[in-house]
């Protein structure tokens, strides 16, 4: 049976009933609309069935081609100068983002897992705020790192507006039914000018019961439809789709089979190298490595910030 104790946090401020999106000032109960929360094993459970929208952005044909100019401007692989061991999942550049947060801002991770992020955003001067649907759907050895903060929607996230410096999303977009909604709910949470970092299944096997996979436009899409301003998006390092399907895919005494991943991919490696033999030969520039990457990526990922300036349009709760 759930707990039924005040959880008092240093982020309790900022919370709003996913339902009605009036303030909470307990975990367990909201006093505007009386939606009842759950508290499983010590974490509050902000989340309800009853949590309802529409989702709208605007759209114009122009959108309907990626133009060429924004592709060369956004398609490049962000810079990295970080070093030492990372955590699980956790992008080298977005890393180096990371670390460019000033002492004190708060990151919030939508789908946080085990919290296994948490210390090491600690280390980093900055204040952590972990969010999943579940204590238990990821692995046992990520469970140990105290879980999250509390369980939310990432389509009703129960924060207020314009309070969180960063939304850190990490493989979780393909999990989303709908990736707009989740995508508007993180721009609605950061602050103007913060940033959104994340990244999404692109060629990767369908997977726990995922919804979304990303391609390059898909994830610039997503981004535009969501208002957000990208500064970049570019392949999982090192994650490519030759090693993401066999790896994912077969499991026991079939996982060896993923080393063929290896091959497919120094053949494309080669085939490319190849090609810009050839093209130098006659003068032309060699194909592109980030789209020679992006075509055949396991993941894709981006960073990407709120605009400074607010936007007059719907979707803007009104807690
Ligand atoms: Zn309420």
């Amino acid at each position: 049976m759930a707990e039924r104790v005040c959880v008092s946090h240093d982020w309790n401020h900022l919370l709003i009933c996913p339902v009605c999106r009036a303030s909470l000032s307990v975990t367990e109960s909201c006093a505007h609309c009386g939606e009842r929360f759950e508290i499983v094993e010590g974490t509050p459970r902000l989340m309800s069935e009853r949590a309802a929208t529409t989702v709208s952005f605007p759209f114009s044909s122009a959108r309907s081609v990626v133009p060429d100019e924004l592709k060369r401007r956004v398609l490049n692989y962000a810079p990295t100068n970080t070093t030492g061991q990372l955590p699980y999942h956790m992008d080298a550049a977005q890393a180096t983002a990371l670390t460019k947060l000033p002492t004190g801002s708060l990151v919030l991770e939508i789908g946080c897992g085990g919290g296994q992020n948490r210390t090491w955003m600690k280390s980093l001067g900055l204040n952590y705020l972990g969010t999943d649907v579940s204590k238990t759907r990821v692995y046992a050895h990520l469970q140990a790192h105290g879980g999250p903060d509390m369980l939310a929607d990432a389509h009703f996230l129960p924060i207020k507006n314009d309070c969180i410096d960063c939304v850190y999303a990490a493989a979780v977009n393909e999990h989303l039914a709908s990736p707009v909604q989740a995508a508007l709910e993180a721009r609605r949470v950061l602050k103007p000018g913060g940033m959104y970092l994340g990244n999404c299944s692109f060629m990767e096997p369908w997977h726990d019961e995922s919804f979304f996979h990303m391609s390059p436009n898909g994830v610039i899409e997503l981004l535009l439809a969501s208002g957000f301003d990208i500064d970049f998006v570019y392949p999982g390092r090192g994650w490519h789709g030759f090693k993401a399907l066999p790896r994912m895919a077969f499991m026991g005494p079939m996982r060896s089979f993923a080393v063929l991943g290896n091959l497919f991919n120094a053949a494309y490696k080669a085939q490319v190298a190849f090609a810009n033999m050839r093209r130098r030969s006659k003068g032309r520039p060699p194909h592109n490595p980030l789209l020679v990457d992006a075509k055949v990526a396991g993941a894709m990922t981006w960073i990407a910030r709120k605009p400074a300036a607010p936007l007059t349009r719907g979707n803007e709760a009104s807690a």
